[in-house]
This record gives structure tokens, C-alpha cells and sequence, in this order.
């Protein structure tokens, strides 16, 4: 599933294929006449949404388990949508389990469509302070809460199990029981993370983990269960945590569950 570095990898690929250009056809999208000869200004992230405006109006893509946006040089299965450019190039959609969504809004619609998505933790940086006043006053889990979409935008299952990893806190770990230090690391973990995941990942075509991808150099825990820890060599340890696989190292994060 896309998490925030392959979603802002998708942004950067639409922007550079579509910056400046318009639509003269599309395939798969509902309401698409409305987007047909419009200028595409630009293409920005959101939480883990793609949003392109068009005009007067905004889509808004969300790629859930399996989308992706690549360009169209050959035939592709599980093609979904398609959108033809002014130059003849040709963007897809592609998403195997049909989960990805579409949306067209008009733009005077873009604030109220995201009041209930939480604030972005990257590019821009975030204090021990910040993290603290939203999530450490709360019993639950510390991965539970990083995944809180309305709390903090963006962050996905492999990034958590990485990001804790990087904190040397336990996944499982209450968020109260967290210091002020260790929530003054968050903001560098996220970005060490995001930003190798960039390096690592960049190109025309994102290739999930889940779908037979190579483990990247940037997961140093996620997809490791059973391997020697990167900086103790004790054996990672996999588990699940509300039904989605979580992955931490036994000894640089022991913690005992109370
Ligand atoms: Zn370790």
C-alpha cells in the first residue's frame, strides 16, 4: 500500500508529466467531460492523496491497497483509468484490487473535503512539544496513534514499524509512557526515513513491497522478521498489531506491555 514517500513520488511524476499540459480524453473516470481542455496546474500531496487543479476544479486521487500512476507506454493489466494528454502522452491508473479512487470537486470545495485529515509531518518539521501535546496523553499505542489519519496525515503500517524502529520504542508502547526526548526524535526519523525512501524509490513506476517489490536498503525492520537486527543482531520479531503486521527488534526496543 502507498504510504507518504510513494505518494509524493506519484505527486512529483504527475507534476513532471502533466505541469502545464491539458486533457483531451480520459477512460475509466465518471464526469470526466468537465476536466476535457482545462489547464493542469500542478500536482501536490495531501495526507496520502494526490491532488491535481484542473481549472476551477480539483481531483483528488487516493491509491488505497494496490493504485498506482504510471505512464502508459504498452499495454498494462489491470488498467483502470486513463487519461490522455494534450501531447499524446498517456497517463494510467493501475490497481489490481480496485480500491483506488477518483474524486473531482470544485476547488471552493478543497478545505471542507480535508477537515477531518490531521496535519502534515513533512516537508515540514515538527518539535518533541508538537508531537507530545497530540499524542501523549493518550493510552493507546504509540503505532495505533502514528496511524491516526485524523491526527497526523500520511503515515502508513511500514513507515510505523520503521519510524519506532528508528525511536527505539516499542510499536506497543503506551503513547503517554513516551518522554519528551523520545518524542523529539519522531521528527528526524520520519524525515531519515522519507527521505531514503525517495532516493531509493525514485523513477517512473513505484514497486510495492506487498505485490513481490525487493525489500529496500531503507526497511530496517519491516519484512525482516526472523533476520539479524541492523544494529544488535538479535532476530526481529514480527507480530500484529489491530490485524496489520508489525515488525520491531527485541532488544534496541524491549518493552514490557503493562
Ligand atoms: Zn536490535
Amino acid at each position: 500500500m502507498p504510504e507518504l514517500p510513494e505518494v509524493e513520488l506519484m505527486c512529483r511524476n504527475l507534476r513532471r508529466w502533466t505541469s502545464g499540459k491539458t486533457i483531451v480524453a480520459t477512460e475509466g473516470i465518471e464526469n470526466a467531460s468537465q476536466l476535457l481542455h482545462k489547464n493542469i496546474r500542478t500536482c501536490f500531496r495531501r495526507g496520502k492523496y494526490c491532488i491535481l487543479p484542473i481549472g476551477e476544479l480539483f481531483v483528488i486521487i487516493h491509491f488505497r491497497m494496490t493504485g498506482k500512476v504510471v505512464l502508459l507506454r504498452e499495454e498494462r493489466k489491470f488498467l483502470r483509468r486513463k487519461i490522455i494528454l494534450c501531447d499524446g502522452m498517456e497517463i494510467g491508473i493501475i490497481d489490481q484490487r480496485r480500491f483506488s479512487t477518483l474524486e473531482i470537486i470544485v476547488s471552493a470545495n478543497y478545505e471542507s473535503r480535508f477537515t477531518s485529515l490531521g496535519e502534515e509531518v513533512w516537508p515540514i518539521h515538527r518539535s518533541a512539544q508538537w508531537y507530545q501535546s497530540r499524542l501523549g496523553n493518550r493510552r493507546s499505542s504509540l503505532k495505533a496513534l502514528l496511524l491516526r489519519q485524523d491526527i497526523i496525515a500520511g503515515l502508513g503500517n511500514i513507515m510505523c514499524s520503521e519510524i519506532c524502529f528508528r525511536i527505539r520504542c516499542n510499536p506497543q508502547m503506551k503513547a503517554s509512557d513516551l518522554s519528551l526526548d523520545q518524542w523529539g526524535l519522531l521528527d528526524g526519523a520520519i524525515h531519515e526515513f522519507v527521505g531514503q525512501v525517495l532516493s531509493e524509490e525514485e523513477g517512473d513506476e513505484i514497486h510495492y513491497v506487498s505485490q513481490g517489490g525487493s525489500l529496500p536498503k531503507s526497511f530496517l525492520v519491516y519484512g525482516r522478521g526472523g533476520l539479524p537486527c541492523v544494529e544488535c543482531t538479535a532476530s526481529i520479531i514480527h507480530w500484529q498489531i489491530s490485524g496489520r503486521a508489525t515488525y520491531a527488534c527485541p532488544k534496541c526496543q524491549a518493552y514490557e506491555v503493562s
